[in-house]
């Protein structure tokens, strides 16, 4: 099985830096040498100032073999959140594909940082993860987005829940397939201390029983990061049976046989 698309990555990284060539041709390179041929550019929302629609078309005229599609990572951030979720609306149809995260609890601080275990430390996991996917499904609900990303991030510090994940995620999962949006199968946690892909094995196969349909990505800070351990994640399609992935032309989705 070959994996040929990346649906989550950050050309700005943790920063605004306006979109030019110097800034995104790398990502296409990147894209090329790994085998990939459709890439979706999904900085986080809070550098949308970043974000030029003419440099993506400039892009796309410059390598004709890819398909790069426009997108952004749609987060609950407290204080740029109400922003975003207004450049998101403003832009809908110049962007492909938004997806939708949850990186904020009840604290200021993003809760998947490094050094933010003290969100857990000695408090109720299993209230944490029910509160966490409450969110998710607000995110979902919300009609902004296309695909949910790392749909299990709560596990990132390895603090897990009492009870099974898949009962905590099962009716976020049929919200999902509800509202018809996909769920992204990430190798971004095979760099994190949980050490394991977003999302775990058992939700995989559950969402797939409910119908929801799935990207890959591997949410790349840098474009060496782009398509990391897509060999590993092969795998875990494979064992979890799943045959095709989608991908998004101004939020049409469109599935694609592996
Ligand atoms: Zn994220
Ligand atoms: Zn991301």
């Amino acid at each position: 099985m070959v994996l040929f698309s990346d649906y989550h990555m950050h050309p700005q990284g943790h920063r605004v830096q306006p979109y030019d060539q110097a800034l995104l041709q790398p990502w296409a390179d990147a894209a090329r040498e790994r085998g990939l041929r459709d890439i979706a550019l999904t900085d986080h929302d809070r550098y949308h100032e970043g974000v030029d629609f003419s440099a993506i078309e400039t892009l796309r005229a410059n390598n004709p073999d890819l398909k790069i599609r426009a997108g952004i990572e749609l987060d609950n951030d407290p204080v740029t959140g109400s922003a975003g979720r207004a450049w998101v609306k403003a832009n809908w149809d110049r962007l492909d594909f938004v997806l939708g995260s949850v990186h904020y609890l009840e604290a200021a601080q993003m809760f998947d940082s490094m050094g933010q275990e003290h969100q857990f430390a000695g408090r109720d996991i299993d209230a944490i993860y029910a509160g966490y996917f409450e969110r998710v499904r607000e995110a979902a609900a919300s009609g902004l987005v296309d695909c949910l990303a790392h749909l299990d991030l709560i596990k990132i510090h390895k603090f897990r829940s009492r009870a099974p994940v898949v009962d905590l995620v099962a009716d976020t999962l049929r919200l999902i397939k509800a509202k018809d949006l996909a769920i992204e199968i990430s190798t971004a946690g095979w760099r994190k201390p949980v050490g394991e892909q977003y999302p775990a094995v058992e939700v995989i196969r559950l969402a797939r029983e409910i119908g929801v349909p799935f990207t890959v990505a591997s949410d790349a800070h840098s474009h060496v990061q782009q398509a990391e351990n897509y060999e590993r994640l092969a795998g875990v399609l494979e064992e979890c049976g799943i045959t095709e992935v989608c991908v998004y032309d101004r939020h049409r989705r469109q599935v694609v046989a592996l």
